[in-house]
């Protein structure tokens, strides 16, 4: 791989088709993967990762909101697209471009049934979503008799999928809370099928579901995370490859005396000489102020490097005091060998948010050795 001369994101497929391999592997046979690729693929591009999914045979796209979906149609995928939570003034576009809505509440049931009614659609795939602990999205238990009412008193829309999410399946302390949450799916969808007379695919785990309770994997499973490298468990990751690696150059180094300071509002006081690089990323890119003063660092020629000083909005400084290093030279802001997951930790956050708050302004490589 060649040195990075500016600040990249290099986009490693051979690394995705690892993370999807391994997942499937956890898997049964007939049970389908969905693949999250909401939040431009968790930061990356939405639209390579999701081409090379499927290609490599992925059942089904999840995205947040219809505009995602749009993206990746006009991108040519046609594989299914559950839009997780999108908003009525967007369900006529949702329909133009087949991508299927997450009904969440009887207010979006109506209002979904009211335009696929006003279009003369049959039987739109459409996917029920259930609260069972999150109490984030999602219709509630007793909510069950008005959906098939509604559903019953139409043509236009089929339930494809009952889904619900878990809040701590990465979280072994919370293990009997994720189970109780399994057993109130459980109990709805059986429910809900008696009331039907064709059967939904059900779901309800995420990444760490999928690792944690294989209980639970119904007849699909969503997974992002961990397709793109992160397991959520020092267990797991070894078994899955970061797709992302962000790298930078130094632009410059400077030598700071005794009691002179650095960057904006002096955070930083050079207790003895010291030497900085400055380096073109900042939080304008997606590096966030709680990873300056020594709360984050990059890697310069194999070596940790602590930002020093506020995060700018074009640059970070970080210290090479101690680090063989010129003007030009590559750093390594994350990748396999330094995780996003462990420097996200360290600031307070997770690699989650570290990934996604990568911005266009960062230049994408695509790495696709076959
Ligand atoms: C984002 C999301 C996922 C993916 O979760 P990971 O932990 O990244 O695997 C799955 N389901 C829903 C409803 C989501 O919002």
């Amino acid at each position: 791989m060649s040195k990075a001369k500016e600040t990249i994101l290099e986009i490693n497929l051979a690394h995705l088709t690892h993370n999807y391999k391994f997942l499937r592997s956890k898997l049964q046979s007939e049970v389908k993967l969905l693949a999250v690729v909401k939040a431009a693929g968790y930061g990356s591009d939405a639209v390579v990762i999701a081409k090379h999914l499927e290609k490599i045979g992925t059942d089904y796209f999840a995205v947040a909101y219809v505009s995602e979906g749009i993206t990746l149609r006009k991108a040519g995928i046609k594989t299914p697209i559950l839009v997780l939570h999108p908003q009525p003034i967007n369900f006529s576009d949702l329909i133009e471009y087949q991508l299927e809505p997450s009904i969440y509440s009887l207010r979006i049931l109506r209002e979904f049934i009211a335009i696929a009614a006003s279009k003369n659609l049959k039987g739109y795939p459409t996917h029920i979503k259930f609260n069972t602990g999150l109490n984030r999205l999602g219709f509630w238990e007793k909510d069950i008799e008005l959906i098939i009412e509604s559903v019953q008193a139409t043509e236009t829309v089929k339930i494809t999928s009952i889904f619900s999410h878990l809040a701590a399946s990465e979280d072994h302390s919370e293990r009997e809370f994720t189970l109780a949450q399994i057993n109130r799916f459980k109990k709805i969808t059986s429910e809900i099928i008696r009331n039907l007379t064709y059967t939904p695919i059900l779901h309800q785990c995420n990444t760490s579901g999928i690792l944690n309770y294989p209980e639970a994997h119904f007849d699909m499973v969503r997974t992002g995370i961990g397709l793109y490298g992160y397991a959520n468990d020092t267990e797991y990751d070894k078994d899955v490859l970061p797709v992302a690696s962000l790298k930078s150059v130094i632009s410059q180094i400077h030598q700071l005396e005794p009691g002179e300071t650095l960057g904006y509002n002096r955070a930083f006081i050079a207790d003895g000489y010291i030497k900085t690089a400055t380096i073109p990323i900042g939080h304008a890119d997606g590096i966030g102020r709680m990873y300056g003063n020594k709360n984050g660092f990059v890697v310069i020629n194999g070596h940790k490097s602590f930002i020093v000083g506020n995060v700018c909005m074009d640059m970070i400084m970080v210290d090479i005091t101690d680090i063989e290093c010129k003007e030009g030279d590559e750093v390594l802001i994350f990748d396999h060998t330094a995780t996003a997951a462990n420097i996200a930790e360290k600031a307070g956050t997770i690699s989650y948010e570290l990934l996604t708050a990568i911005s266009p302004r960062v230049k994408r490589i695509i790495i696709d050795k076959a």
